[in-house]
């Protein structure tokens, strides 16, 4: 056993990050979660429109936010704090969107 072992240490410290959701700002889940909570990179702008900047974000919110601009889901964010208890797929928040106009 060597006195510091590196990848035992980094491997702790990775262990006790927290990491919070760019949107929702709650402690998000190991990638491997299968939780709602799970670690995913979003693109902030979608990849389907030439987005290429990415945060990390629970996997609820990903699925939520799907290809909404980021005014859309801005928008979507401010007219629905706690979003995240009563929405669970992009098309209730588009239709939720649709009804703020
Ligand atoms: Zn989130």
């Amino acid at each position: 056993m060597p006195w510091y072992d590196g990848q035992k240490a980094f491997r702790a410290v990775r262990a006790r990050r927290v990491v919070r959701c760019h949107y929702c700002e709650r402690v998000l889940e190991p990638k491997t979660s299968k939780g709602f909570l799970a670690e995913t990179r979003d693109h902030v702008v979608p990849a389907c429109l030439g987005g290429t900047v990415t945060v990390k974000c629970c996997w609820l919110d990903n699925q939520l936010k799907g290809d909404l601009t980021p005014e859309r889901w801005a928008a979507f964010m401010a007219a629905y704090p706690g979003w995240w208890k009563s929405f669970r797929t992009n098309r209730e928040v588009t239709l939720a969107l649709r009804g703020l106009g």
